[in-house]
């Protein structure tokens, strides 16, 4: 077992060179990112049962220094020490941010009887801290509204510190977010649910040590918090641009973005406080057009173009921005420069690429030539790339219009990693051959050749200690060299994993029980023929299920055909197999793991009619997936 290890003479020049190109001398962020400091957060960590850090920011007093180590890229420094700043603040008179309390702000809207909260962050422990320490300075304010700006689970899984789900069934508080809020929110937490979830280790960190050789930070904040996510479905959507509302005395003029930094995401304006809430569509970031954990890809133009009619409708009459994540920018010729500055790096990111996927270049080939925005971006410390960066950026537009084949049929269908792994290894002439060839190139600086030429052998060979090592070491320094932070835990997770193995004990996912409860049966149905093992269901006849559920007067007729799927809502089918009568109380449970399909039809909580054994042959096909699958080996 190796550890990690110091900056090599490559990395250190790498991020002596950034000190060079960029405006370190411009401060105004850091006071901007203090500016009406209430009182800072409390400075014990949140932790759950089991001694697992929720949130701590306490493990980052390493980065109080104000030069960077040399495992760590200045301008990512720079962000991590930003993002450290964490408090309470008065963004103006009557409305307050908690920042650095989790990855995203939590805001409150002061209004005429009580308080309005947007986006109350990842987990129920962060918000309880945040609101604790909002109500010793501010008074106990009753909670009237909550507003979720988008459908990422950072801005509303601590819902229940803040409302209680009888306060919001008994009409007492209003929850507010953009149209398609919960089909997104959920939607994207269960399809590929584990998959992502996985790969969020990755882009997060999650497991990496604290300090100046592990985790840093992720450029859209520190950390995400690893406590209990909820989620209190919304009561009032918002699904027209100019929708004006007025909440507890608070005038509030609503824009909606589909489709930008979120598929259901929203603007609003508070012409009473001249303020402009941007969402997470414009923050202190380059933000990802593609999501490294994996997502749906999203669309520049877009985002580009409600950010263009942002500026129009609320630029000219906004004293200060605010955003989900960071600090505000204050005075209106700053928000129309902040709000300008961002619609045109998406735009150019979007029109750059398409012009260079015209003349032909490949995803990686523009990457290599987009290496910088224009001279009146590139300086911007907001235009910089923390969270997403112009090298997965382009990549995502190229996967947006073109998908994942770059058109050269020499990548049509290669070798899978083992397969090819075996070859690359044979080819150069043995494990040891290839090993001296990496490590020349170790020697030489050219990390990236490291890693992907030694990931071949660890893929031939993944008992192969030397291959492991060096290329943890690789993957090492090419996250010591990042300036996006989430690359650098991805690297960094790698070089981890590969040195310990994947991590014990982790069990973080974004399926919550709240998750799953909001589900519609549409929904649960989709997920359940994700689930069909088509190996196992192929040998299966045709099955046609009719499904009623009692409780919510909702009929289905689903039909398992080919190892696949598919139903027809509020319909039955009259040459039905059988037909399965329950409540979605009951189905909720069964997704919860409180009881199962076979148990619930023992206990009658599940009648059938008809064939009783069409139920348990299809159940029989099901799979059950394993979060902590492998990454850097097979
Ligand atoms: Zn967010």
């Amino acid at each position: 077992m190796t550890a990690e290890k110091d900056a090599q003479r490559a990395t250190t020049a790498v991020n002596a060179a950034m000190l060079e190109r960029l405006a370190f001398d411009d401060t105004r962020d850091f006071a901007d990112a203090s500016r009406g400091l209430v009182a800072a957060a409390p400075g014990d960590a949140l932790k759950r049962d089991n001694g697992f850090p929720i949130w701590d920011m306490a493990a980052y007093d390493f980065e109080d220094a104000e030069q960077a180590p040399q495992t760590v890229n200045p301008s990512l420094w720079r962000q991590a020490r930003l993002n450290k700043i964490a408090g309470l603040f008065q963004v103006t008179e009557g409305i307050y941010q908690l920042r650095g309390m989790d990855i995203s702000n939590l805001t409150i809207i002061e209004g005429d009887t009580g308080i309005i909260v947007i986006d109350p962050f990842i987990s129920v422990e962060t918000a309880q801290a945040g609101m604790r320490l909002y109500r010793e300075h501010r008074g106990d304010r009753l909670v009237v509204a909550v507003i979720y700006t988008h459908s990422h689970v950072d801005h509303y899984g601590g819902v229940r510190a803040i409302v209680s789900a009888a306060d919001v069934a008994s009409g007492r508080v209003k929850i507010y977010a953009p149209s398609g809020f919960l089909e997104h929110a959920v939607a994207e937490n269960v399809f590929a649910g584990t998959a992502m979830s996985r790969r969020s280790h990755y882009q997060y960190g999650v497991f990496l040590p604290r300090g100046p050789r592990g985790q840093v930070d992720l450029g859209l904040g520190k950390a995400v918090s690893s406590g209990t996510i909820t989620l209190i479905p919304p009561t009032d959507l918002i699904d027209r641009t100019g929708t004006t509302l007025t909440i507890d005395g608070v005038p509030i003029e609503f824009q909606l973005t589909p489709g930008t930094e979120a598929p259901a995401e929203m603007n609003f304006y508070l012409p009473t406080f001249r303020a402009l809430c941007a969402a997470e569509n414009a923050t202190h970031t380059l933000h990802n057009l593609l999501t490294l954990r994996g997502a749906e890809v999203r669309d520049a133009r877009a985002w580009s173009a409600y950010l263009n009619e942002a500026i129009d409708r609320f630029a000219g009459r906004t004293d200060v921005l605010f955003a989900s994540h960071h600090w505000p920018t204050w005075g209106t010729g700053n928000v129309h420069e902040f709000l300008a500055d961002s619609r045109d790096m998406y735009q150019f990111l979007h029109d750059q690429t398409l012009r260079l996927m015209n003349h032909g270049l490949t995803p990686m080939e523009i990457a290599e030539t987009l290496t910088a925005l224009p001279p009146g971006l590139d300086r911007k410390w907001y235009a910089r790339g923390y969270y997403g960066s112009l090298s997965h950026c382009v990549r995502a537009v190229y996967q947006r219009y073109l998908g994942f084949y770059d058109g050269n049929p020499a990548h049509l269908n290669p070798h899978q990693p083992v397969d090819a792994g075996r070859r690359y290894v044979e080819a150069i002439g043995g494990a040891e051959a290839l090993l001296g060839k990496a490590r020349q190139a170790f020697a030489e600086g050219d990390y990236r050749w490291v890693a992907e030429l030694v990931n071949h052998l660890v893929f031939a060979d993944p008992g192969n200690k030397a291959a492991r090592e060096l290329a943890a070491d690789a993957l090492e320094q090419l996250g010591y060299q990042c300036e996006n932070g989430t690359w650098r835990s991805i690297y960094l997770t790698g070089a981890y994993e590969l040195r310990h193995g994947v991590f014990k004990g982790g069990d973080l996912t974004t399926v919550s029980p709240d998750t799953i409860q909001a589900m519609s049966v549409d929904l649960y149905f989709d997920y359940l023929g994700i689930r069909i093992d088509g190996d196992k269901a192929a040998a299966l006849p045709e099955m046609v299920l009719n499904w009623r559920f009692t409780d919510i007067g909702e009929d289905y007729a689903v039909t398992v055909r080919n190892a696949a799927l598919t139903y027809r809502a509020g319909a039955q089918d009259a040459l039905a197999n059988a037909t399965v009568t329950l409540t979605k109380a009951v189905l909720d449970r069964i997704g919860l793991g409180e009881t199962t399909f076979e148990r619930a039809i023992a206990s009658k909580e599940i009648g059938i009619d008809g064939d009783a054994t069409a139920l348990p042959s299809i159940l029989g096909t099901l799979d059950t997936f394993d979060l902590m699958f492998n990454i850097v080996e097979p």
